[in-house]
């Protein structure tokens, strides 16, 4: 079996900025310092499992902190935990990922112009929750084309999308979106390494016979990866967390297998996975 890693893909410059920091953190701490990670730091169980172990403690709830540092992940928070912590006096470390920095800069800025907020994008996402509280949660959050319909007409609309959205999904649901308002300004803040790792994902999944996306059953960009592939290769796509998810007997008829990898997938992980496929 010839194995090809994808040109982009495992850990993005958002998810590696977030773990160093993080760990420059636990080097520097005192022992009696509590560090606390706002939900788990990135959607990869060994990672989680391993920063848990050097004493990050994971909560959902920054009222339930009374002192110690608190970590924002790349996702970002909405502007209320930044308030919260102010008042609780507690020390933010704070790794929001620039690209959805900036996305949360926008919607603050054009929500205070008098712009209705649209993010395209999943309501349920962490992302999604956190720009949605730069516009006191009033924007719209629209995932599926069919759901502008019950969007009302509105004069002024800017637009932006969750960075980890697929291009054509943005471009479809923006295009009928955009509709819906005298005055429309819209951003594509899909981010960079995301535009990477999917393309890179197609080019190979074009080439190949099978593809292994790596990545956590609940990472958002993970699973943008595994749909793209599946549009190509519809039979022969597996998403798996780890080398033990591998379909060992359904992969042994393949010739060329391509592997991907989500923002949040360590490098040793992708190895060690292309490692067992090899010896297939
Ligand atoms: S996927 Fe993009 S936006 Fe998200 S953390 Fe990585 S670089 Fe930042």
């Amino acid at each position: 079996m010839k194995v090809t890693l994808a040109d982009y893909s495992g850990f993005c410059f958002g998810v590696e900025k977030a773990i160093t920091t993080t760990f420059e953190e636990l080097d520097h701490k005192d022992k009696s310092q509590k560090i606390f990670s706002l939900g788990p730091l990135i959607h990869n169980v060994q990672v989680v499992k391993e920063l848990e172990e050097r004493g990050v403690m994971v909560t959902e709830d920054i009222g339930s902190i009374q002192e110690g540092s608190v970590i924002i992940r790349s996702h970002g928070v909405p502007k209320s935990v930044y308030e919260t912590a102010d008042k609780m006096t507690l020390t933010l470390i704070d790794a929001t990922c620039p690209f959805v920095k900036r996305i949360q800069t926008i919607v603050e800025e054009y929500y205070k112009k008098g712009y209705a907020i649209a993010i395209i994008g999943n309501p349920q996402h962490p992302e999604v929750i956190g720009i949605n509280g730069w516009c006191d949660n009033k924007a719209l959050i629209i995932q599926e084309e069919k759901e502008v319909e019950n969007v009302p007409d509105v004069d002024k609309l800017c637009i932006v999308v969750q960075t980890t959205m697929s291009i054509a999904q943005f471009e479809k649901i923006s295009a009928v979106l955009e509709k819906k308002a005298r005055l429309v300004t819209k951003f594509n803040t899909i981010c960079s390494a995301t535009k990477q790792r999917q393309k890179a994902a197609k080019d190979l999944a074009e080439k190949v016979d099978a593809m292994i996306v790596i990545g956590g059953y609940h990472s958002s960009n993970t699973q943008k990866l595994v749909s793209i592939c599946n549009d190509i290769r519809p039979e022969a796509t597996f998403h798996v967390e780890t080398s033990k998810d591998l379909p060992v007997e359904a992969l042994k008829q393949y010739d060329l297998v391509g592997v991907t990898a989500g923002a949040s997938t360590p490098k040793w992980v992708i190895n060690e996975i292309i490692q067992k496929l090899r010896n297939i």
